[in-house]
């Protein structure tokens, strides 16, 4: 949870511009020079320009080769960005829940019911569920935004079910979870079958179509 570094930097670019003023060093000469008024418009165009340096720089580092930028509109799954207070507040096993309106409250308080009545129950580590949040820049791009934020996800026990662990489901478990999502009909994606970076925690409404 929180912003990347870069993203952060992206927020207050020129917060950058006082650490990258003119040494002071040059102060002192420009001074010996009598030329404070050259000194002073060194510092304003240098500072201006190290800033958008810093912006870019910031920029690639973000969003990879400069090709692909982060639509602040939607989700990695193109589902529309949405504030808290749009959300949807449902509960089971005494635990909450926030999702967008529409198919994934339905789809996804369905299957959250199914999983704490066959897989187990929500209550397996601490405070650990995860469901509508902040958008955020996510791995391994860092390019989209987490479809947490158009609450169209949750996590479930993401303590005991960690991102990047395999294997935290019994093969038993395993096979009912892709079953159960196959129910849905490819509406549904379990973050368990990524490869790059697997999410077992991780379920979350498929892309929109377009
Ligand atoms: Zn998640």
């Amino acid at each position: 949870m929180g912003l990347t570094g870069p993203a952060l930097m992206l927020r207050n670019p020129c917060r950058l511009r006082a650490l990258l003023r003119v040494p002071v060093a040059v102060t002192p000469a420009l001074w010996l020079m009598g030329r404070q008024d050259r000194k002073m418009n060194i510092h304003s165009t240098i500072g201006v320009r190290m800033c958008a340096l810093a912006v870019a720089a910031a920029a690639a580092v973000a969003f990879g080769s400069g090709s692909a930028h982060a639509d602040p509109t939607s989700t990695m799954n193109g589902h529309p960005v949405i504030a808290f207070e749009q959300t949807v507040q449902w509960q089971v096993d005494g635990t909450t829940f926030w999702t967008a309106p529409g198919d994934a409250t339905t789809i996804l308080q369905d299957f959250v019911s199914w999983f704490a009545t066959n897989i187990e129950s929500l209550h397996e580590g601490g405070f650990d569920e995860w469901s509508w949040a902040e958008p955020q820049l996510v791995a391994p791009s860092y390019a989209a935004l987490s479809n947490h934020g158009s609450g169209t996800s949750v996590d479930l026990n993401a303590q005991k079910h960690a991102q990047g662990l395999q294997g935290t489901f019994t093969a038993a478990q395993t096979a009912a979870i892709r079953a159960k999502v196959a129910e849905y009909s490819g509406r549904l994606v379990w973050g368990g079958e990524w490869t790059d970076i697997p999410d077992e925690t991780h379920f979350e409404l498929a892309p929109l179509l377009k």
